[in-house]
C-alpha cells in the first residue's frame, strides 16, 4: 500500500501477539518499524529474524512505557535511525483481572500506569514530531473492556476507558494540524494474554461471542492497515470494534 511505503511507525509491545502482527503487517507493507518490549528479548529477536527477509529497516529496544526519560531518548533514537517518524501504535498493555475487592492499590496503579500513562508518555514524546512536520496518525490498541466494561477487570476497564477518551480528545486537538488519533478496540483475541484463562472460561467466552471464534491478531493488523490508509483518510476520533459481535447492544 503506498500510504505505507517507506514510512516510520514506531509499535510498543510489538513483540507481544497483536503488536507482532501490526510489525509484521507495517513491513510487509514497505514500512520502517521501531518497536519495544518489557522483557521477552528472545520474542523480540525472533521477530526481527522474521523482518529481515522483507529488508525494510526494523529497531527493537527494550524500553519501559512507564519511563518517561527513557522513552523520550527512545523516541529521540528512532527518529535518528529511520529519518523520522510518521506513525505511532500505541499497543503495549498488561492485565491484572481481579475482583474489586480483592484488588490492591499496586495491582490498580500498575494496570493504569503501562495501559495509560504508558500511552501518554510515548504520545508525548511523539506529537511535536506530528505537529511540526503538519502530519501525522496515532493508533491505539484498545479493548471492549474499555466500551462496555467487564467483571473483574475495574483497573484494565478504566486504563482502556481513559484510553478511549484520549483518542477522542487528541484527535479534536490535532485534526487542524493534519494529524489523525484513532482507536481500535478488540474483543477476544487469541495471543498469551488469553492463555490464563480455564477450559471452561474459555467455553464461557465462546459463548457470549456471536461469530462464535476468538479473533485472530493480524485482524486488528489489517483493522490498523484501514485506518492508516487513504481510505480512512476521513476517519478520526474513532474508537473501532473489532470483537466478533460480542458488545453488540
Ligand atoms: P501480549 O501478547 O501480552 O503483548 C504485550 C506486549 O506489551 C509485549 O510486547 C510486552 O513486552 C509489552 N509490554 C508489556 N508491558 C510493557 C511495558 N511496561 N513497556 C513496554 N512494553 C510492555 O498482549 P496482546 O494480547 O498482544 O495485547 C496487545 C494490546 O492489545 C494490549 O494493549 C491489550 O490490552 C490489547 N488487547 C488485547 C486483547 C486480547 O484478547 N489479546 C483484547 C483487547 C485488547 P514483554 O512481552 O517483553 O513483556
Amino acid at each position: 500500500m503506498e500510504a505505507l511505503k517507506n514510512k516510520v511507525a514506531i509499535v510498543t509491545g510489538g513483540s507481544g501477539g497483536i503488536g507482532r502482527a501490526i510489525v509484521k503487517m507495517l513491513a510487509g507493507q514497505g514500512c520502517q518499524v521501531a518497536f519495544n518490549y518489557a522483557h521477552n528479548e528472545e520474542a523480540a529477536q525472533s521477530l526481527i529474524d522474521e523482518i529481515t527477509p522483507i529488508k525494510v529497516k526494523c529497531l527493537a529496544h527494550r524500553i519501559d512505557v512507564t519511563d518517561f526519560d527513557a522513552v523520550k531518548k527512545w523516541v529521540e533514537k528512532v527518529k535518528e535511525g529511520l529519518g523520522g517518524l510518521d506513525i505511532l501504535i500505541n499497543n503495549a498493555g498488561i492485565i491484572i483481572d481481579k475482583a474489586l475487592m480483592m484488588m490492591t492499590q499496586e495491582d490498580w496503579q500498575k494496570v493504569i500506569d503501562v495501559n495509560l500513562n504508558g500511552m501518554f508518555n510515548v504520545s508525548r514524546n511523539c506529537i511535536v514530531t506530528f505537529l511540526k512536520q503538519k502530519k501525522g496518525q496515532i493508533v491505539n490498541i484498545s479493548s471492549i473492556s474499555g466500551v462496555t466494561g467487564l467483571a473483574r477487570q475495574t483497573n484494565y476497564s478504566a486504563s482502556k476507558g481513559g484510553m478511549n477518551a484520549f483518542t477522542k480528545s487528541l484527535a479534536k486537538e490535532v485534526a487542524a494540524y493534519g494529524v489523525k488519533v484513532n482507536a481500535i478496540a478488540p474483543g477476544f483475541i487469541e495471543t498469551d494474554i488469553l492463555s490464563g484463562l480455564s477450559e471452561s472460561q474459555r467455553e464461557q467466552v465462546l459463548k457470549s461471542i456471536p461469530l462464535g471464534r476468538i479473533g485472530r491478531a493480524e485482524e486488528v493488523a489489517e483493522c490498523v492497515k484501514f485506518l492508516l490508509s487513504d481510505d480512512a483518510a476521513y476517519i478520526t476520533g474513532q474508537i473501532l470494534q473489532i470483537d466478533g459481535g460480542l458488545a453488540i447492544t
